[in-house]
């Protein structure tokens, strides 16, 4: 990994550091934006440690024409905002008192030191301050670690996880964005701490697995962290060792799932789906007397678990119904024609997105099976192409392309309810199939054809 020493400061950091100092104050940068410069990766949001009090910070950002806003002052954080650029979080010199929820500290006391701060922090590189005149302050090894690619906790690692069991998770998280080994030791403490987990709110569980499904190195993270993930991921334990005999699988369940969610774009919602698509496959697994394993069913099982999955992790409803519908549909055989891409749309209430992300989801899941399953990846850029065809031409694939509505529908007689919806879908099905024109006349003349069918029984 390349790491260097020199950071690139942004102005408006530079001004919020000189508006401290010019105070009489010091201040350092610290966290995630030092960690990030020095791995040549995109910044991402500024935190600034000082000895000033936040009282201090605020009066001397505002004589300096920034804005302040309390956002964490009872912890000490100041957010201040400098004309024209991003907000910076400025936050003073703190040791966390102890903890008595595994959460949050139960007092914080207020230092005017900045090593006794890096020491409260959790990894040895997110424990290291930077100043574009005094350079980079470094006590824990941050830079020996990540030159060394470790991810390496600050202080006694079952110790830190009882202060904060969140920490189990942004190890994982980090493992999987950064590409950092965790060590043995760490790993032990992070599997035996990790009950702990149950004290920690479920809103920031669901960020940190939002991170670690996006990371570049998901599919190693997801591997080494399985048994610890699985105590809010139980459904990884029966998926890890649960093994393939067919001749398209090379992994087990777990492996293979791991390839998936690594060989899918970085798109939060083919990733959760990526994770899901085969959870059913314990539940649904069988022998057949030839010796063979089959798996029938397993898609409609792992969209029931999703469901849960999603549900238990508070994700919202939209999330919650795109990610079982994949799930349940990732195995469906669609042939590259019009015909069969009209009708998988329909299915998706003509959602072009959701449909983009069945073909990602295929294409990672057909990209992560043994050689003789990954050769199927022609017919996915198949599907893309006759999808282009069928989104450029103006044939009908949704309800909102039919000719009538559901006005049309009750004007027949029929009354509002979910009649309408499925009188709808038949017509869709009719025009989609070639059997009537998405004229409005014909249209009406089909479903009147229909109700003297229903009349004639
Ligand atoms: P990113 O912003 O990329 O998610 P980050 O490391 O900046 O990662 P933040 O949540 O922004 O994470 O926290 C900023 C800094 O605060 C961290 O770098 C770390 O020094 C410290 N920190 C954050 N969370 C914890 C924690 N749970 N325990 C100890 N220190 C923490
Ligand atoms: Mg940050």
């Amino acid at each position: 990994m390349g790491v260097s020493e020199h950071i690139e400061i942004p102005g408006y950091a530079e001004a919020v550091l000189e508006a401290l100092e010019g105070a009489g104050f010091e201040a350092w940068l610290v966290g995630g934006f030092v960690r990030d410069a020095l791995l040549g990766r995109p910044a991402s949001d500024i935190d600034i440690a000082t000895d000033a009090q936040w009282r201090d910070v605020q009066r001397a950002c505002e004589a300096a024409g920034m804005r302040t806003y309390e956002t964490g002052v009872k912890h000490g954080t100041l957010t201040v905002v400098v004309p024209d650029a991003d907000a910076i979080e400025v936050t003073t010199y703190r040791a966390d008192g102890s903890y008595d929820d595994s959460r949050h500290p139960r007092s914080v006391a207020f230092l005017d030191d900045i090593e006794e701060d890096l020491k409260r922090r959790d990894f040895t590189m997110n424990a290291m301050a930077y100043h574009p005149h005094r350079g980079l302050l470094d006590p824990h090894g941050g830079m020996r670690d990540m030159r060394e690619g470790r991810l390496a906790i600050v202080g006694d690692a079952r110790e830190r996880f009882a202060e904060d069991a969140l920490r189990i998770l942004r190890a994982c998280r980090f493992a999987s964005q950064l590409g950092l080994r965790i060590d043995d030791a760490d790993l032990e403490a992070m599997t035996m701490s990790k009950h702990l987990l149950a004290g920690v709110s479920t809103e920031r569980i669901t960020h940190e697995l939002d991170l670690l499904l996006l990371g570049d190195h998901v599919h190693d993270a997801l591997l080494r962290c399985a048994g610890v993930l699985s105590f809010v991921l139980p459904e990884l334990v029966a998926m890890d060792g649960c093994e393939q005999v067919t001749r398209w699988h090379a992994f087990d369940v777990l492996e293979h799932t791991a390839w998936t969610v690594q060989r899918c774009p970085k798109e939060r919602l083919v990733r959760w789906a990526a994770l899901a698509h085969d959870m059913g496959k314990p539940a649904a697994a069988f022998f057949s007397p030839d010796g063979v394993e089959h798996f029938y069913g397993h898609a409609k099982v792992g969209a029931k678990m999703a469901r849960a999955m999603t549900e238990r992790l508070l994700m919202s409803q939209r999330f919650r119904a795109d990610v079982e519908a994949l799930v349940l549909r990732h195995d469906d055989l669609i042939e590259p024609t019009p015909r069969a891409v009209r009708r998988a749309l329909a299915k998706m209430d003509g959602r072009e997105d959701l449909f983009r992300a069945l073909l990602a989801l295929k294409r990672a899941d057909t990209l992560a099976h043994s050689a003789e399953g990954a050769a199927q990846v022609a017919v996915i850029d198949q599907l893309q192409d006759v999808l282009d065809d069928v989104l450029a031409s103006d044939a009908a694939f949704s309800l909102k392309d039919l000719a009538i509505g559901g006005r049309d529908v009750m004007a027949l007689g029929v009354a509002a309810g979910p009649q309408v919806g499925q009188l709808l879908r038949r017509a869709l099905d009719a025009v989609i199939d070639g059997q009537v024109p998405n004229r409005r006349d014909d249209l009406i003349e089909f479903l009147k054809s229909l109700d003297a069918e229903r009349g004639n029984q």
